[in-house]
């Protein structure tokens, strides 16, 4: 069985970054540069957007987080985006989701210049991903695609059973595994909540991808010996052993599933520090776009 080292593998590709970025650098241009915004105090959307930032330090980027309060306007939260879609010292930027619920989320993707938009949400994105045209890849699907790559699981001609059709995982990560050349070339199932048969249909996969917020739903018996299992679920488990007391677990019973898997990511360290590498390797293709057309 392997186990699919997001962790390890992020950390492998942040020094590839840093590398790249010290050579931009040392060719005159300046370093990449990512904004974040974050609004109210919402504790896991902080520790997220820190992730980020915490990234763009090490890999040699530039970041600005821009923090505003809870019950800033809808109208001043388009301003401020304005505002870094014509900054040219900015290649990227993110607005941290969830929005307070007087803010239309829909209407501030909308709002964010393509070009600018790393985290690969907004609707001309989306399209372009899906007639296979140069586009931002949202981050969770395309940290999967780098993870299926980087290790050499095979997609063409396997069938893919994905859990979940968020607009954010299970849907884009359905276009992107059925899409032309690798990692894709799949036979691709979409489930959801309303899916019948769905463990039956899990026993066919030869890759399973569940991301539908459910602690530990997927059974050892539901898996084909030898599958690869990518679990994108973060959910709080109750730990009395812990200081917090809880501990993170993910959509897949790991003790049970990678008894018979050939593959699988861990939950914390599998596919949660691929979505943070994802956005780092977007901003690094918007910086090349704008500064040296490559
Ligand atoms: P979501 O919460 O928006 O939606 C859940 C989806 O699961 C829905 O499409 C629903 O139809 C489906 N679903 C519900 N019950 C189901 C069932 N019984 N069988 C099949 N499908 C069912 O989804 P999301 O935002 O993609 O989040 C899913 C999980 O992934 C959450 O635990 C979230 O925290 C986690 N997540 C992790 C990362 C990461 O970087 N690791 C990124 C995004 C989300």
């Amino acid at each position: 069985m392997t186990l699919l080292n997001g962790k390890e593998l992020s950390q492998t590709i942040a020094s590839e970054i840093a590398e790249e970025v010290n050579q931009l650098t040392e060719a005159g241009h300046r370093p990449p540069h990512l904004a974040a915004l974050l609004i109210g105090d919402n504790p896991a959307s902080r520790s997220y957007v820190g992730n980020k930032i915490k990234l763009c330090e090490k890999v040699g980027f530039r970041s600005t987080l821009i923090q505003k309060p809870e019950d800033i306007s809808e109208l001043e939260v388009l301003d401020i985006i304005q505002d870094l879609n014509n900054d040219d010292e900015l290649d990227g930027f993110i607005v941290q989701l969830p929005l307070p619920r007087h803010i239309d989320a829909d209407k501030i993707l909308l709002a964010i210049d393509p070009q600018k938009d790393v985290d690969g949400f907004h609707p001309q994105n989306i399209g372009r991903m899906t007639l296979g045209l140069p586009c931002y890849k949202p981050a969770t699907p395309y940290g999967i695609l780098m993870l299926l790559e980087r290790y050499g699981i095979e997609t063409s001609g396997k069938h893919c059973v994905v859990l979940g059709r968020s607009h954010i995982v299970g849907t884009p990560i359905s276009i992107l595994l059925s899409r032309r050349g690798y990692p894709g070339d799949a036979t691709v199932t979409l489930t959801h909540s309303k899916t019948k048969g769905l463990e039956d249909i899990v026993r066919t996969a030869d890759i399973v991808i569940a991301a539908l917020g459910i602690s530990e739903f997927v059974k050892k018996d539901w898996i084909k010996p030898g599958a690869c299992i990518i679990d994108v679920g973060i959910n709080k488990k109750d730990d009395p052993s812990k200081k917090r007391g809880y501990r993170l677990v993910g959509d897949v019973d790991f003790e049970g599933v990678s008894q018979v898997a050939g593959a699988i990511t861990p939950v914390p360290g599998g596919v949660g520090p691929m979505t943070v590498m994802a956005l780092i390797v977007n901003t690094l293709q918007a910086f090349k776009i704008s500064k040296t057309n490559t």
